[in-house]
């Protein structure tokens, strides 16, 4: 019986409090602090677990982490340690007047001295938010989540920092917490998610091969929010996979309706990171054009270098290779704007370039990213892709991508991005000879 019981309140791996214990130790302690007396809280985060363990073997991650809540425990003199999730460890500790700030440093210092696993020499990275009572709050749920808020713009602030709570930070992680609860409800309702379309145009001539899938989100009470804005806070808040399968099976039953009245576009759909890590997404793809009956070939995958480059994924040019063996081709999005290193190119089978908007934006005037937007046109025509430019607003923008051989144009100056109905009546209306005059 008090084993069942410890099992409920203790971290099995470590003997630490749990989430629920640890809160009720909080709230006791809260109720014993004396006047004058305050109380330090920290949240601590080991940065990368994942690829520590799989570094170490599970064995070894179990030996850090032991090792990890040993020192902290030493670290509470008497205050309290637990551990609330798989790399998240809290601390607080009572104080007469001692220093917020230093207390973290001396934290940050103790635990990110190397760890001994083995024969390896381990150095850890942390994240930590912090916070006080009662400056910061006297209610043990309310001071919880401003740690949470704290580490998380910590994280956000890159790795290895730490940040101690302000008001500010509450004010935007409810607003954002609020947001990302809205957009689970409007994966799974209908109407509020949309997908838009974006022509591609043939450079010289204006004709359209194929349109770019854009996702819109029309918020039933703040209106359109921009992907943008929403595609990152999926990303944080695991809504990604579902999110990112929503577009494919719209993008493909799109396709299957166009293909139905005798349309022929390539659609192109932006594949983020987290589709790739997560698995599985070969597969449904390929479940999605079996069940409407789709070519491969008639769905491109556009992916940033960031993507293509992302150790997490396995081995992408592998991933690609099976992809486009399938029929699909692929785009490199925002191209020029990730890595510097053009290494990779030579190896990842991709068919396009996508240069990134930053380059366009200037042209022709600005000499050094007419420059970079020639180099990199010759550069992807010695390697046989094709390049597209998105973004090109105005005429002289095209006449200098045409006159330097970009064989694809995305962008304002032909066309917006929209609703799949309006781009066939514009599709309709190019026929009719409108786009041919703007071509010329
Ligand atoms: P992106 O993939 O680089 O998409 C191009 C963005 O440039 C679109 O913004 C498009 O509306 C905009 N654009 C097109 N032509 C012009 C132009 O001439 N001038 C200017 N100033 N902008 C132009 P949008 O639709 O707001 O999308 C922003 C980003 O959100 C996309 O950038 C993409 O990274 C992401 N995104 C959109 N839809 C999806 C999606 O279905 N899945 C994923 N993972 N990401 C998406
Ligand atoms: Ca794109
Ligand atoms: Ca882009």
């Amino acid at each position: 019986e008090q084993d069942l019981q410890r099992l409920g309140l203790e971290d099995a791996l470590t003997g630490l409090p749990n989430r629920r214990r640890l809160g009720d130790l909080l709230v006791s302690r809260l109720n014993g602090l004396r006047a004058g007396e305050a109380m330090d809280l920290a949240l601590i985060d080991i940065d990368a677990l994942k690829s520590i363990n799989d570094a170490l073997g599970a064995e070894g991650g179990d030996r850090l982490l032991q090792q990890f809540s040993q020192r902290l425990t030493a670290l509470a003199r008497g205050g309290v340690v637990g551990r609330i999730g798989g790399d998240e460890f809290v601390i607080l500790r009572s104080t007469a007047g001692g220093e917020h700030t230093a207390w973290v440093d001396e934290l940050r210092q103790v635990l990110t001295k190397p760890f001994e696993i083995g024969d390896q020499a381990l150095h850890l990275a942390l994240s930590i938010g912090s916070c006080r009572a009662p400056e910061d709050g006297v209610d043990a749920d309310v001071l919880m989540q401003r740690l949470e808020s704290a580490l998380y713009a910590a994280k956000r602030h890159g790795r290895n920092t730490d940040m101690r709570f302000q008001p500010a930070l509450d004010a935007g992680g409810d607003l954002q917490l609020g947001l990302a609860n809205d957009l689970r409800v409007a994966i799974e309702s209908q109407g509020q998610l949309q997908l838009h379309y974006q022509c591609q145009h043939d450079a010289s001539t204006g004709k359209v091969a194929s349109v770019e899938a854009l996702l819109r989100w029309k918020h039933p009470l703040r209106g359109a929010i921009s992907p943008a804005e929403f595609v990152p806070l999926a990303e944080r808040h695991g809504l990604m996979l579902r999110l990112g399968n929503w577009v494919l099976r719209e993008a493909v039953q799109q396709q299957a309706s166009w293909r139905r009245a005798g349309h022929r576009l390539c659609i192109w759909v932006n594949v983020s990171a987290l589709q790739l890590i997560q698995g599985g997404f070969e597969a449904s793809l390929a479940g999605l054009l079996m069940e409407y009956d789709v070519p491969a070939s008639s769905i491109g995958l556009e992916l940033t270098e960031s993507v293509l480059l992302d150790e997490r994924a396995g081995d992408v040019s592998r991933r690609l290779a099976a992809l486009r063996a399938r029929g699909h081709q692929i785009a490199v999005d925002d191209f020029g704007t990730g890595y510097s290193s053009l290494a990779y190119l030579k190896d990842l089978p991709v068919d396009k370039l996508k240069l990134d908007r930053a380059f366009i934006r200037s042209l022709p005037g600005e000499r050094a990213d007419a420059a970079i937007t020639m180099a990199v046109l010759a550069m992807a025509k010695g390697l046989g892709m094709e390049m597209i430019a998105e973004g090109v607003e105005t005429a002289e923008q095209r006449e200098y991508l045409v006159s330097n051989g970009c064989g694809w144009i995305q962008g304002f100056y032909f066309s917006r991005p929209a609703p799949a109905g309006e781009v066939i009546e514009r599709l309709n209306g190019y026929e009719a000879g409108n786009l041919a005059i703007k071509a010329a």
